[in-house]
């Protein structure tokens, strides 16, 4: 499938603003406060983005849920109408746009769209081109018992199963070559 300079951003950016969701309600917000969130913007370079609130941060953790349900979605229908869900909610605005010397591509959020509805509109499109493409199971968390983590798998055989291959993948490797040894020992 074509996956265009824009969309993955839009991956990274989702999948990213998903891993900051605490794991239950003892851990952090990866998202504490609207500095976290500013940050967040920033390095993600989401355009036309104003000052931030209070607001939006809530709305995002709000976006960042529908988002976590999607990468945990156990089949195709269940992630399409969370998508729609959330596109519908944002309010699309498609157009084209050659901006920054990039070829030409759609952008999706409404002119002045909150950082919430423009995640939204965008995250959420690049993650319907998946299910449209049949690939929606490359949107998906990592094996690693303790990790759980979202991630995208744009291996060519769909065959990554580690968020991270230099932690998790590693880490489960050396358990899986130590339980090896010791058994060939025993
Ligand atoms: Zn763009
Ligand atoms: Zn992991």
């Amino acid at each position: 499938m074509l996956i265009t300079h824009d969309t993955r951003c839009a991956l990274e950016a989702v999948v990213d603003l998903v891993n900051t969701a605490p794991e239950d309600e003892s851990a952090p917000d990866g998202l504490p406060d609207v500095a976290a969130l500013t940050d967040f913007v920033r390095s993600h370079q989401i355009s036309d983005v104003g000052t931030l609130s209070e607001f939006d941060l809530s709305a995002v953790r709000k976006v960042r849920g529908r988002f976590a349900a999607v990468f945990s979605a156990a089949e195709a229908r269940i992630a399409a109408g969370l998508i729609n869900e959330l596109i519908a909610a944002a309010g699309t605005t498609p157009r084209l746009t050659d901006h920054d010397g990039y070829d030409w591509h759609v952008h999706y959020f409404a002119p002045g769209a909150s950082v919430a509805d423009h995640l939204a509109a965008d995250c959420g499109m690049a993650l319907a081109f998946f299910v449209v493409a049949g690939e929606r199971e490359r949107l998906r968390r990592c094996e690693a018992p303790d990790c759980r983590r979202a991630f995208v798998d744009l291996s060519r055989n769909r065959s990554r199963r580690y968020c991270d291959s230099r932690t998790c993948g590693n880490r489960l490797h050396v358990a899986a070559y130590r339980a090896r040894r010791k058994e060939a020992a025993g």
